[in-house]
């Protein structure tokens, strides 16, 4: 089974080859790739992950902000 790099959703279902949870681009593996895009793609992994992270503890925080908010009214 296949898993996306950057959310870790399983993809084995992905459509056009992209995450439909984060929107990786798996062509990324289906292609071999040149040291220069090899390079590229490592950079773009790492950018990708990073925001998601952000996007997910973003989401947490807000969850978290609105149950605070709940509870005091
Ligand atoms: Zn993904």
């Amino acid at each position: 089974m296949n898993q996306c790099p950057v959310c870790k959703k399983n993809i084995s279902n992905a459509e056009n080859g992209l995450c439909n949870k984060c929107g990786w681009d798996m062509h990324y593996y289906a292609n071999g790739l040149t040291r220069n895009e090899e390079m590229r793609f490592k950079k773009k992994l790492k950018i990708a992950r990073r925001n998601w992270k952000k996007l997910v503890l973003s989401i947490k925080e807000n969850r978290a902000l609105k149950k605070t908010l709940e509870a005091t009214q």
